[in-house]
């Protein structure tokens, strides 16, 4: 038996995927799960020879994300390196559309080739899809978020998706805080998916890695030669812990976006919150879309704060959540945003994203309430 069998012939689960996508051959005293291959160089005569170009446990990582995502996955050292490989396959003085409140990182790596190649940025807002639809006029790049970092904002991606290839552009969706099983950027019609997998997909706060997912074959192979030849590589640790990571996600975003909808409305409620952003809550303005387009309304938050100085205030006095940047993980975290000097300044200085972890709901809301009672 080669590899994993589909026992009668349907198509296996999303999440059944995730446990079995990217195993070793089912040959006897072979291991069951992909080891750690900590190699520069491979003998020569075949695919790999060189540590930049391949590695068995890259190969695995790429296997099971392609497999959650719906196409062929190729991993990056960091969400940002899988940002710059897409950014690849369009001319140095390309036209890109972006969320006005995209991950900050990645408006900072446009905002220099901006500055320096001549690469034209449209700033949208993405939950405004006839802004959207309008600024893929002539351009060579679509790269959305949805929902957005930190703003939580929620575009139409079918419609954003069709819009972009319509206008000749490559459409491109970066995944992280959805992940594979909150919704398929692909299936939407996206024809490239990233991820920062240093979130959810590997999801315990101990490696830096990306990924892009595709279906068609010649971007993949642009992509995988744009690697080869900027020296992206990924570590080899941080692959195999990522791929760990992923058999569970399913387990753990069920669990932490399930406290996130325990904790948004009892935020909501609270008078020292001004607004909470969370698509989930019933009067959240992205709350029809993403109950359209995803599967689950996802594990990250954003709360304001009446300034800036409450909101710190906040983030110092929690004792069990952790004041620190990131998500993703299996522990709630939370920070202010604007603390970034990078970070847009529309996004208000109050303003504090959470992600919630998979600890018990009750613990989280006990801790999140004594310091919302702190504050003066
Ligand atoms: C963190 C993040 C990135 C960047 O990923 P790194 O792994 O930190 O390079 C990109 N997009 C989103 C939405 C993120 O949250």
């Amino acid at each position: 038996m080669p590899g994993p069998q589909e026992p009668t012939g349907q198509a296996l689960s999303r999440e059944t995927l995730a446990v079995v996508a990217g195993r070793p051959d089912r040959t006897p005293d072979a291991p069951l799960n992909q080891p750690l291959v900590q190699a520069s160089v491979f003998h020569a005569g075949g695919d790999i020879e060189y540590g930049r170009h391949g590695n068995p446990t890259w190969s695995a990582f790429e296997t099971a994300i392609g497999a959650l995502e719906g196409g062929h996955g190729l991993v990056f050292p960091s969400g940002l390196a899988a940002v710059g490989a897409i950014v690849s396959l369009v001319p140095a003085d390309a036209v890109v559309v972006v969320p006005r409140h995209a991950y900050l990182g990645t408006l900072g790596q446009l905002g220099v080739a901006a500055g320096r190649t001549g690469l034209t940025l449209r700033q949208v807002d993405v939950a405004d899809t006839d802004q959207v639809v309008a600024a893929c006029d002539g351009a060579d790049l679509v790269l959305i978020e949805s929902p957005t970092n930190p703003a939580l904002e929620v575009a139409d991606l079918p419609a954003v998706c069709a819009a972009g290839r319509a206008a000749g552009a490559l459409v491109a969706v970066d995944n992280t805080f959805a992940t594979p099983f909150g919704q398929n950027p692909l299936a939407l019609g996206a024809d490239v998916v990233m991820h920062s997998a240093t979130k959810f997909l590997a999801g315990h706060s101990d490696a830096v890695l990306g990924a892009v997912v595709c279906t068609d074959e010649d971007l993949r192979d642009r992509m995988k030669e744009h690697r080869r030849l900027s020296g992206t590589a990924a570590g080899v640790l941080e692959t195999w812990l990522a791929l760990r990571g992923m058999r569970t996600l399913h387990l753990r975003l069920e669990r932490a976006a399930a406290n996130a909808a325990v904790l948004a409305p009892r935020l909501a409620a609270h008078p020292a919150c001004k607004r909470v952003r969370y698509p989930g809550l019933p009067d959240d303005p992205g709350r029809a879309r993403a109950a359209a387009q995803m599967r689950t309304f996802g594990a990250i938050l954003s709360v304001e704060f009446a300034d800036g100085p409450t909101a710190e205030a906040f983030c110092a006095a929690t004792k069990l959540w952790v004041n620190a940047t990131s998500l993703g993980a299996v522990e709630s975290t939370l920070e202010r945003r604007r603390r970034w000097a990078g970070e847009s300044p529309s996004i208000p200085e109050g303003l504090v994203r959470l992600s919630t972890g998979v600890e018990e709901a009750e613990d989280l809301w006990a801790d999140l309430d004594q310091a919302l009672n702190s504050l003066g």
